[in-house]
């Protein structure tokens, strides 16, 4: 049964007279529960909660905290059937993706509790003492990372699980040792409550703060505004469109004191398709761009928004066999009636340009919000006069840009602004004669894939998922995989602190064994007295 009311902490509260509901994008149909929107005095009451939250909260040990973490890894579990059966009625998306969504979800909070039980997350660095030193002596300095204080997360539309509530944001943010409040997406509403019930029942059982962890509903800007304005507040993650990371992110930079908004924007991870390649098996590649373009209806942020390749007879080739198959595409549900105008409206908007033409699209006559799957095709030279033309456009889509050479080739990948990925098709023959192309695209994207799409991103040590801007507003980061916690820490040196005041992380005897930096290598060991 869903409540509707916001987690302030612990407490259930709904004290505003404005409501919404969420909506089935498949049946059209509105669903069951009235969430109501927090007010102001409930946004105050979560940041305050979250205050002294963070001054217990910060004091856990690591293995605490990861059995904090494990503990909403159970209880998601416990959720069963009730939580994926919401998730498909509020997304659209099918059970088995639902299903993997969760998975990945449980996955990366289980990953960070293993960072956390670990240690060396930390980066602990030790410079010890050399008072003999000549001319001077070097004083004793010690840097490690600690948390930042609240974090506010904005979760995304298109994964009501893994991008969401207990989603990698929230995950690395409490991994750090921080709380977090969530201003939740109103397409998911329902999901959240669920998924945010589990949280604070984890955080009980293991004797967390109240106040760790809140969400509060709206369906218009007020709160997420509120909160990134608010002098408690000290980082932001976000997931959604450029308008609105751009906007939170220059919120943010006015305030008197700014504070990082780590926000993941769009994307539309070019695919270089080299000569040899398309030459070898022109249907097989067609099949594998296609099914990627309409994975889950193209709402990925990596969806393959553009394709690039050389106007060869191959070329023409692979462009009926990708014509073949995007027609047989079925358009699948979009995961709300905005998102699904959009595309509509940025599609054809996209195919007045006289310059452009449609390559190929569904056959099938898309009903309710479902995207029609389609295929653009413009000149290379076209492509740089209208660098617009680069504008991600969220669903089914992509743009294929046919080139004349390799020199315009370049030409169209330095046009490109920052991506999350680029991905090149090609033969270890196509690789060397246009290792200059793909040195290219390494410059504008925080991921370089070979011979494989962009959907689907592992959750691990070495992922990176983040690019040059417009793709992240700081592409040093990640917002998927063990470094993701980066995003809400900062490091502080020590010098000359007495051995008892040292954090247990650079105390001489190393009690936790986590690997340490000392005097510049890489060491468990103890430093003698
Ligand atoms: P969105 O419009 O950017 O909204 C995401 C969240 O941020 C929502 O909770 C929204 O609040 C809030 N928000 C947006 N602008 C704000 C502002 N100026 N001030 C305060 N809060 C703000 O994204 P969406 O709803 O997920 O989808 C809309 C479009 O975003 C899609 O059509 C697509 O183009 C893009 N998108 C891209 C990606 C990607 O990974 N590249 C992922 C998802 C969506 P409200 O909902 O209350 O308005």
């Amino acid at each position: 049964m869903i409540h509707g009311k916001n987690y302030i902490g612990f407490d259930l509260s709904a004290e505003s007279s404005i409501t919404f509901q969420t909506f089935s994008p498949v049946n059209l149909q509105e669903l069951p529960g009235i969430f109501v929107q927090a007010t102001l005095e409930e946004m105050e009451m979560a940041i305050s909660k979250a205050v002294s939250a963070y001054e217990h909260y910060k004091t856990k040990s690591g293995k605490e905290r990861a059995a904090f973490i494990r503990a909403i890894a159970d209880e998601i579990e416990l959720l069963g059937s009730s939580l994926i059966e919401r998730a498909c009625a509020e997304s659209g998306l099918p059970e088995a993706r639902i299903l993997g969504e969760k998975a990945r979800t449980i996955n990366q909070l289980r990953l960070f509790a293993s960072v956390l039980e670990d240690g060396s997350w930390v980066d602990a660095s030790i410079e010890p003492a050399q008072p003999d030193r000549k001319p001077l002596a070097r004083p004793d300095i010690r840097k490690m990372l600690q948390p930042v204080g609240p974090v506010v997360v904005f979760t995304a539309s298109n994964f009501p699980l893994a991008f969401s509530t207990a989603g990698g944001d929230t995950a690395s943010a409490m991994a750090a040792g921080n709380p977090v409040i969530v201003k939740v997406h109103p397409y998911h509403a329902g999901t959240n409550e669920l998924v945010s019930g589990a949280i604070n029942q984890a955080a009980r059982k293991t004797g967390m703060p109240d106040g760790i962890f809140s969400s509060l509903n709206a369906s218009d800007f007020s709160i997420g505004q509120g909160l990134v304005l608010h002098p408690e507040v000290k980082s932001v993650a976000f997931t959604g469109s450029f308008a609105g990371g751009k906007n939170l992110y220059n919120l943010a930079q006015k305030r008197q004191i700014p504070i990082p908004v780590f926000a993941e924007m769009g994307s539309v991870n070019p695919v270089l398709l080299l000569p040899e390649k398309i030459a070898e098996n022109p249907a097989t590649l067609a099949s594998t761009i296609a099914g990627s373009i309409n994975l889950g209806a193209g709402q990925f942020c990596t969806n393959p928004g553009v394709l690039i390749a050389l106007k060869t007879p191959e070329t023409d080739v692979f462009k009926e066999e990708l014509a073949v198959q995007i027609r047989k595409l079925l358009p699948e549900p979009m995961l709300h009636t905005n998102i699904s105008n959009n595309f509509e409206r940025k599609t054809k908007a996209f195919f007045d340009d006289s310059r452009v033409d449609k390559l190929a699209e569904s056959v099938k006559e898309p009903e309710g919000l479902r995207g029609r799957p389609v295929v653009a095709l413009v000149p290379g030279e076209d492509f740089i006069a209208n660098p617009g033309l680069a504008e991600e456009i969220f669903g089914p889509f992509s743009l294929l840009i046919e080139c004349i050479d390799k020199s315009e080739m370049q030409k169209v990948i330095k046009s490109f602004g920052g991506q999350l990925t680029a991905s090149v098709m090609g033969t270890s023959a196509d690789f060397t004669a246009f290792r200059m192309q793909i040195e290219s695209m390494q410059e504008i994207v925080g991921r370089l894939i070979f011979n494989g799409m962009p959907t689907g991103v592992e959750v691990c040590y070495s992922m990176q998922h983040g690019g040059p801007f417009p793709a992240s507003t700081d592409g040093r980061f990640t917002s998927v995989g063990a470094d993701a916690i980066k995003r809400f820490l900062r490091p502080v040196a020590f010098q000359n602190a007495p051995e008892d005041y040292l954090p247990d992380e650079l105390k001489n005897a190393n009690p936790l064994c986590i690997w340490r930096r000392i005097d510049g290598g890489l060491t468990k060991d103890q430093i003698k007295e």
